[in-house]
């Protein structure tokens, strides 16, 4: 920002961009001024410098979230289901994301890269350009199928005993009622 490319100190001493070209006319930062005081305060915030230094190299929470809206469509959460039907919704989401989760972008018969434009909600009617991922593949579904085939063949009809826990609140202790729904009434008779 001041036009000082080297010298930054152990941590990281170069700038790694490439060679500037200042013909661009490219304006600079002078140090002292108001404008760079006011830079400075924001970059040296002791708040912020913390924050960067817990910040992840690779980890990024976006695949985190595409994985959740992936469950959403094979357990949507409008619906109630029982522990064995959501576990299972839950396996094939799972398995539907490591067969597709790190999907190559789609290239066109001249083999140029896909786009899409897109119209999100907070751009409130302004595009975004979104790249076009191949098709998804559901060779995990035929796989799928094989073994239930042969399990059937090998005469195991039975499906596989899943350990389902009891609700949450049977580990709870529970009051005696009588006198929980006289504490009940005295609290409003106050
Ligand atoms: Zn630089």
């Amino acid at each position: 920002m001041q036009n000082q490319h080297t010298g930054h100190g152990d941590h990281f001493p170069n700038c790694l961009h490439a060679e500037i070209e200042q013909r661009q006319n490219r304006k600079w930062l002078i140090p002292g001024t108001i404008a760079c005081n006011k830079v400075l305060a924001i970059v040296n915030n002791p708040r912020l410098c913390k924050d960067i230094a817990m910040m992840s190299e690779k980890h990024q929470t976006s695949r985190l979230e595409a994985f959740h809206s992936l469950l959403n469509q094979f357990a949507p959460k409008t619906y109630h289901f029982l522990y064995r039907p959501q576990k299972c919704r839950t396996l094939l989401a799972v398995l539907h994301y490591n067969e597709n989760g790190g999907r190559s972008q789609a290239s066109t018969v001249d083999g140029a890269s896909r786009y899409a434009l897109t119209f999100p909600k907070f751009k409130k009617g302004g595009a975004v350009v979104r790249p076009v991922m191949v098709a998804a593949s559901y060779e995990y579904v035929d796989k799928l199928l094989d073994l239930v085939v042969t399990r059937c063949n090998e005469g195991v009809i039975q499906p596989s005993q899943v350990d389902i826990p009891s609700f949450l609140c049977s580990s709870f202790e529970r009051p005696d009622k009588a006198e929980a729904i006289a504490a009940h009434r005295t609290r409003f008779l106050k």
